[in-house]
C-alpha cells in the first residue's frame, strides 16, 4: 500500500548508493550494476564511475516524467 516512489526519491536513492548502479554509454540510462545489457538500447558499454552515476541520477530526478521510462532506473 505504499505510494509509488517519485522520480526524485528514486534518484536520491541511487545518488546515495551509486556503487550499485552504472550509466549506459549508449543512452545515458541508469541501470543496476548487475545488468549485462541496457534494457533500453541493448548496449553493453557502461560507465560505473560513482561521480557520473550521482550526477546522472540528480539530473534525471530533477527532470519531469515522460522523457524516460520508469524501467530505466531498475
Ligand atoms: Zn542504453
Amino acid at each position: 500500500m505504499n505510494p509509488p516512489e517519485s522520480r526524485k526519491e528514486k534518484a536520491q536513492k541511487i545518488a546515495a548508493n551509486p556503487s550499485a548502479y552504472k550509466i549506459c554509454e549508449g543512452c545515458d540510462s541508469i541501470v543496476t550494476l548487475v545488468s549485462v545489457t541496457c534494457p533500453n538500447c541493448h548496449s553493453f558499454r557502461f560507465d560505473s564511475s560513482s561521480e557520473r552515476v550521482v550526477e546522472q541520477a540528480l539530473m534525471l530526478g530533477s527532470r519531469e516524467q515522460n522523457s524516460v521510462t520508469s524501467t530505466d532506473l531498475f
